[in-house]
């Protein structure tokens, strides 16, 4: 186990049934209960303990309470899209990182860290090659766990429909551009929900338009993302739009790979247009009608 890995040993588990690890006298992994352990692989270079447990099957249930009452669009735009106000009042005193994170994401990000300290325990879902992992690191979380299915940034490979880790051992999860890559996202959802604690929230979004892009198959409005929170025993406490829809549509539809930095001047310039016009919630009107992509951030309780 790397040393970065053994300081999360206490919260790692079976994907398959969430027993306790046991360390082999030859320091390997293995269930105590069904006898799985993490092969040992080579991953972009990178030597990696692989969770996923690829071609063993399992079985779960998801538990739904229905109907479900739809969003309000009229009234999210007046209660929500909080996280972009707030960035725009409180982004002169930051220091600018490089990062994609959005203005929204780093403001949570931020006030999450005054909230509950450096040190809580973060689930970095889906990590591609780091960067929120980075930008975590940069403004002073201690704590981060790195995982993917197999980009190179991941600490140890994981499938989202079966994370590998206790229940209640995160404070945090952050996941962005992940859930549309989902084959389930309900179940991915709940795995989320198990790994939280009492005080947990999650911090994400997901492509909402682009529908080829790597193999994605669920692009979550921001009633999905209600239903899949709400389900889960978390609360959509904000919700805003990411990219807009339209550097989305020219860059990956009209003209795709490129002009995106066109897009998001004419984006801008629409902006400005529907603010002048009927202020903050003719903007926000608009970009629920399409996003890129639409972000949330979600609490147990409300
Ligand atoms: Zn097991």
């Amino acid at each position: 186990m790397s040393q970065n890995l053994s300081a999360w040993s206490g919260v790692l588990a079976c994907p398959l049934d969430h027993y306790t690890l046991i360390q082999n006298p030859d320091g390997a992994l293995v269930c105590s209960h069904c006898g799985f352990f993490p092969p040992l692989i080579e991953n972009k270079g990178r030597q990696v303990l692989d969770f996923r447990a690829e071609g063993t099957p399992q079985t779960v249930s998801v538990s739904f309470t229905l109907p479900i009452a739809p969003l309000d669009r009229y009234q999210l735009a007046q209660t929500h899209f909080r996280a972009p106000a707030a960035a725009r009042a409180s982004s002169t005193s930051q220091v600018k990182l490089k990062t994609k994170l959005d203005a929204g994401c780093q403001y949570y990000l931020r006030q999450l860290l005054a909230e509950h300290g450096a040190d809580v325990p973060i689930l970095d879902l889906g990590c591609g090659s780091g960067d929120n992992t980075r930008f975590l690191r940069e403004i002073g979380f201690r704590n981060i766990l790195p995982v993917d299915w197999s980009a190179v940034g991941a600490e140890i490979l994981v499938d989202a429909h079966r994370l590998p880790l206790k229940d209640r051992s995160f404070r945090i999860v952050v996941s962005t551009a992940v859930f549309e890559h989902l084959y389930n996202p309900f179940v991915a959802m709940a795995e989320i929900s198990r790994v939280l604690d009492d005080q947990g929230c999650f911090l994400g979004g997901a492509s909402f338009w682009e529908a080829w892009h790597g193999s994605s198959y669920f692009h979550l409005t921001p009633d999905a993302w209600n239903v899949l929170l709400n389900q889960n025993a978390l609360y959509l406490n904000d919700l805003w739009a990411g990219w807009g829809i339209v550097p989305a549509a020219i860059s990956h539809v009209l003209t795709p790979g490129h002009f995106r930095r066109l897009g998001y001047g004419i984006q801008g310039l629409i902006e400005r247009v529907y603010r002048l016009w009927g202020g903050e919630m003719a903007v926000r009107k608009f970009q629920l009608r399409a996003s890129g992509s639409y972000m949330v951030y979600a609490t147990r309780h409300q």
